[in-house]
């Protein structure tokens, strides 16, 4: 089954296949172990081409799609979910939304990043805002040609081992009037005021940190500020579109250890024999193997659709709805294949010595991270009623009070 691929992307995919089985899989299980960030997997990801595939041509990048990216992904994913998710960011989120609005010298500015092997990190999330992301509140406050920002994200993934940061926070002018959250363009070790505070403690995807990351009086040049085309009182709106990139890209991360958890149990029942034949004579076993399969294949159908799509006015990134669903199906299949090829492992399957216990793990946050099921559950009903179902007591509040209007101008 090609999916209409081109040659092109057959070869790419070939290619990236072949740098996954025969170098990043080597790995695999020692980042996990070691909770390290491995640099090698870095170093063979750039070489290779694979770090900064969206980068337009003109900013020096290969200017390939989305669609391009999830075929790498997948491979790394399906041998290494930590490779898979550096494969992600340096192709998709932070990195698009500035590619996608940010000034001449930002796009240059930026791009330089995932081309030369940094995986840059996106900070929206806060202890007291977490799916309600705009409540949050750090603030970016303008003095002269600066923002000063203050205020603490958590769960930023790459914090510390990424350099550039994507940071979003509640903008003010000089005279202290809220003008609405807008992006900063930060970069470790050389913004002044960008500190990575205490790493979390994760259970899987250990290859990869996430941490806190705090802003003392950071400050950041009012021309690395990233203002979207709706201007910033409506533009989290655009800033978050660009996050329906990322969100395909974690889909297909959930994908790739969705298959790699399948092919591993595959092999398996062919070759364990109880009652005197290969366990996977059993038709009870058969079924589970068959349903494996099937979510792995309509996962695969909805992230490439999503990846195809293009769902914002400027045609830049997917469509919301479908990106949302590549996520929300591929996450919840790849739970439960993860979970189902360790089952057909039995004890073996428990051993940390086993690929399938580690799936397990790394599968685990694809329902919570960039939107969790419930979220997208949400975002997918309004696409498909037409409803912009509010999600805060005065948004109800409003709500019923613009119906109240309407009935009575009726
Ligand atoms: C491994 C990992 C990596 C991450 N990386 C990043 C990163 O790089 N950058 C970043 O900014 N953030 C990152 N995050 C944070 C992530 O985006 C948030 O965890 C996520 O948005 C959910 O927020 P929360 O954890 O505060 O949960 P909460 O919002 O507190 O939700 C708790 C529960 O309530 C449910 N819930 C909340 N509101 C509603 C509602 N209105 N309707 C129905 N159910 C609801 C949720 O679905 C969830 O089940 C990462 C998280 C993880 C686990």
């Amino acid at each position: 089954m090609t999916y209409g691929l081109t040659a092109e992307q057959l070869g790419l995919k070939a290619r990236a296949r072949e740098l996954a089985q025969s170098e990043i899989k080597a790995r695999a299980r020692e980042v996990d172990a070691t909770e390290a960030y491995s640099w090698e997997n870095v170093a063979a990801l750039k070489d290779a081409g694979f770090l900064g595939m969206t980068i337009p041509k003109e900013f020096g990048g290969p200017g390939l799609g989305f669609l391009e990216a999830v075929l790498v992904i997948e491979e790394m994913a399906q041998v290494c979910g930590a490779a898979g998710r550096i494969s992600v960011e340096a192709n998709m989120g932070a990195i698009s939304a500035i590619m996608a609005y940010g000034t001449e010298e930002q796009k240059k500015f930026a791009a330089a990043f995932p081309l030369s092997g940094d995986k840059p990190a996106i900070c929206i999330t806060e202890p007291e805002a977490g799916s309600a992301a705009t409540e949050m509140t750090t603030r970016a406050v303008r003095r002269g040609d600066k923002y000063i920002v203050n205020g603490a994200k958590h769960w930023i993934t790459g914090g510390g081992v990424s350099r550039l940061h994507l940071v979003f926070a509640r903008t003010f002018d000089e005279a202290g009037n809220e003008q609405g959250i807008g992006g900063f363009i930060a970069v470790r070790d050389e913004t002044p005021g960008l500190r990575i505070g205490k790493r979390e403690p994760a259970m899987g995807l250990r290859g990869i940190p996430e941490t806190e990351v705090l802003f003392e009086d950071m400050e950041v040049p009012a021309d690395m500020m990233l203002t979207p085309p709706s201007g910033l009182r409506r533009g989290f709106g655009d800033l978050i579109d660009a996050y329906n990139s990322q969100r395909v890209g974690a889909a297909t991360v959930a994908l790739g250890l969705a298959q790699g958890a399948y092919e591993l149990a595959l092999d398996f029942v062919r070759e364990r024999e109880q009652f005197g034949r290969p366990i996977a004579e059993f038709q009870g076993l058969q079924w589970m193997l068959a349903d494996m399969a099937t979510g792995i294949e309509a996962s695969r159908g909805l992230i490439y659709r999503a990846a195809r799509s293009k769902g914002d006015r400027a045609g830049l990134f997917p469509d919301p709805v479908m990106a949302a669903q590549a996520k929300l199906f591929t996450s919840e299949m790849a739970v439960k294949v993860t979970n189902d090829g360790l089952q057909l492992h039995g004890a073996r399957g428990y051993s940390r010595n086993c690929d399938a216990e580690r799936y397990v793990r790394d599968a685990r946050m694809f329902t919570i991270a960039g939107g969790t099921a419930q979220m997208l559950r949400t975002l997918i009903a309004g696409g498909e009623i037409g409803i912009k179902t509010p999600q805060t007591r005065d948004g109800y509040v409003k709500l019923a009070a613009a119906a109240a209007r309407q009935v009575a101008a009726e």
